[in-house]
């Protein structure tokens, strides 16, 4: 699973940092970035800027990608992964789902 937020639309509010901050932080501009192995990737609008979520964060960065008020969340499943759960019967996961 990979996350990455169009800083456009961000609102700043925050919820998303609450929701999972091994995901995500707020740097001094107020807007959110996805964050790497606690490291920001704050490059706009490139794929640098597209970050791999770790097994134990996905619940939580999906929940934020919910309550996120701009919208602006994007979480990308690879193939792989879906194969892989529905192979061990995690078809029920949330996350499995989307
Ligand atoms: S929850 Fe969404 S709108 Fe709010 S700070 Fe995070 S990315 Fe921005």
């Amino acid at each position: 699973m990979r996350v990455w937020i169009d800083q456009d639309l961000c609102t700043g509010d925050g919820l998303c940092v609450d929701h999972c901050p091994d995901a995500f932080v707020q740097l001094e501009d107020g807007i959110a970035y996805v964050a790497e192995r606690g490291v920001a990737l704050n490059d706009p609008g490139s794929s640098g800027s597209l970050a791999i979520v770790e097994q134990r964060n996905r619940l939580a960065v999906v929940q934020a990608a919910e309550v996120c008020p701009g919208e602006c969340i994007f979480i990308e499943i690879d193939d792989e992964e879906l194969v892989g759960e529905f192979a061990a019967g995690k078809a029920n996961d949330p996350i499995s789902v989307q």
